[in-house]
């Protein structure tokens, strides 16, 4: 393999890489840096004309790439984790002026992500073999060609590479698009990975909102795997119909958690508050409704009110255990989720009624106590530091209660008696269930949502199988003899 070499690496300058050269454009768009509302460098906007040329180049790469042996194909996936980690510092640098997330999150980003590339070089794809008296039946995993991947801006890191490496180790070629929010890592993830990769096997275009749909519709793309909301995915799994492209859908949630009476309120109540305001709710996964039993409901709530208040909210450099909202129009959306309750009268345990305009993004973490069921804030995803809390009694209700949404992604039961709490966990309507721990994703658990959170799964053991196609060799004995 003869790696292409775009450059030493800048970090004050980005660009698409097509075809394993950068790529610039003639229009241009800039992030905001979310802690100070700066606008941030210039990255090109992809056209129809950059995504037919990395499509032209992925095919390309497709017919050399999926005949690389798996050994060979983990091998160069185990020199980009080097390479990857020995950028890490200046990745976490530029993720924390593109997210605004404190130090301590962006690294257990750019250092975390070493979790997902190890998972997968620990994997190896199934094949499955059957025989009868007449004939022996094989099951084989095959690459389906380009996957298109589009993420989201919450992790823009992890959320690419987790699609960047099975895509690779399965044999097919990637094209990847970052959130227009936060191009910079993936730009630089991208960059790196071209002194490893031939031309053509993963290539990055960024740009504005015509961008996503020029990769759906694009008849060169087997695949693609979308990180994003509920509503974005609807729209893409609609745009891949014509072409019948397969899609991996990790869409949004509204992750209830359950708390049995005995758990104990002083260890529980900052783990259930960690659970809501982690990466500040910006998370698919964040827990965004509390179930308390209603003999323990006031004393969590002053708990967590308690364990809040200690929340400090701030700039990547200030120190705080949460930093602001990515972007403007998320911030309007969760600062809409304060208008609604003001106006609606329901009680905030903890945070201001209404959110500060500044320079910056920030929102303080906010409880809201036992709004009724059809609220806004119960029943939709705020995506942001802002929870309710209810009470239970009947444990048959609460699952009822904690059922009723059309999401389905996480969930989490909370209790001394883990028995109940796993009884409880298993009839729980969601894809990942947690028992005595908030929301903590891992490479090696399959992950995706049920209902409308999304189609298929990515990760654990099974994930590889989302970018395969598969295949059943069924060879008859009466004319050969196989071993
Ligand atoms: P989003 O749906 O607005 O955007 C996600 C991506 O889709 C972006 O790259 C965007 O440019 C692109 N896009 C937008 N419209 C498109 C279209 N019509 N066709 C193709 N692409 C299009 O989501 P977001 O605001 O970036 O992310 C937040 C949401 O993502 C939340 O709902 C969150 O719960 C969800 N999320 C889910 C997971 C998961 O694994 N299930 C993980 C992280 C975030």
């Amino acid at each position: 393999m003869s790696p292409s070499k775009v450059s030493t690496i800048k970090w004050d300058e980005f660009s698409n890489i097509v075809d394993g050269k950068p790529r610039g454009g003639k229009e241009k768009h800039q992030g905001t840096n979310p802690a100070t509302g700066e606008k941030l460098w210039d990255v090109p906007i992809a056209n129809q004309q950059d995504v037919d040329d990395a499509v032209v180049a992925a095919q390309k790469a497709f017919e050399k790439w999926s005949q690389v042996p798996i050994e060979k194909r983990k091998e160069l996936i185990g020199k980009l984790k080097d390479h990857f980690a020995a950028h890490s510092d200046d990745m976490t640098a530029l993720l924390c002026q593109e997210t605004g997330k404190p130090k301590y999150i962006a690294e257990f980003e750019t250092k975390g992500v070493a979790g997902f590339f190890d998972h997968h070089l620990n994997l190896t794809l199934p094949e499955e073999r059957e025989e009868d008296d007449e004939k022996v039946m094989l099951t084989r995993y095959t690459p389906l060609g380009v996957v298109g991947a589009i993420c989201p801006w919450n992790f823009p890191i992890v959320l690419s590479l987790g699609k960047i490496i099975p895509a690779l180790l399965t044999g097919n070629t990637i094209i990847v698009k970052p959130s227009p929010f936060t191009p910079y890592t993936t730009l630089k993830v991208v960059e790196l990975a071209q002194d490893i990769f031939e031309p053509g096997i993963v290539q990055v275009v960024g740009g504005d909102d015509k961008l996503g749909p020029m990769l759906t519709a694009h008849p060169g793309i087997a695949k693609i795997s979308f990180t994003g909301s509920i509503a974005t995915g609807k729209k893409i799994m609609a745009a891949c119909a014509p072409t019948l492209k397969r899609v991996t859908l990790e869409l949004g949630g509204n992750d209830a958690s359950i708390v049995l009476p005995d758990v104990d309120i002083k260890k529980t109540a900052p783990e259930l508050v960690m659970g809501a305001f982690q990466n500040s709710g910006q998370v698919c996964v964040a827990t965004k409704r509390i179930y308390i039993h209603e003999d323990i409901y006031d004393d969590m709530l002053k708990e967590m009110v308690e364990f809040t208040k200690t929340m400090k909210v701030g700039s990547p450099e200030s120190g705080a255990m949460l930093g602001p909202i990515q972007n403007k129009m998320q911030f309007d959306k969760v600062t809409d989720f304060f208008k609604d309750t003001k106006a609606n009268g329901y009680k905030f345990a903890v945070g201001a009624d209404e959110v500060a305009q500044g320079k910056g993004f920030f929102v303080q973490p906010t409880i809201i106590d036992n709004p009724p069921n059809d609220s806004r804030i119960i029943q939709e995803e705020p995506f942001g530091p802002i929870v309710p809390t209810q009470p239970w009694s009947d444990e048959e209700e609460v699952i009822k209660r904690a059922n009723n949404s059309l999401a389905g992604l996480g969930a989490c039961v909370w209790g001394k008696d883990v028995e109940r709490a796993e009884r409880i966990g298993k009839r729980l309507q969601a894809g990942s269930v947690f028992v005595n721990s908030w929301e903590k994703p891992t490479p090696q658990a399959i992950f995706g949502g049920h209902k409308e959170s999304g189609i298929g799964g990515e990760w654990g053991k099974e994930g590889l199988k989302a970018y395969c196609n598969v295949r059943t060799p069924l060879l008859t004995l009466l004319l050969s003899t196989i071993s």
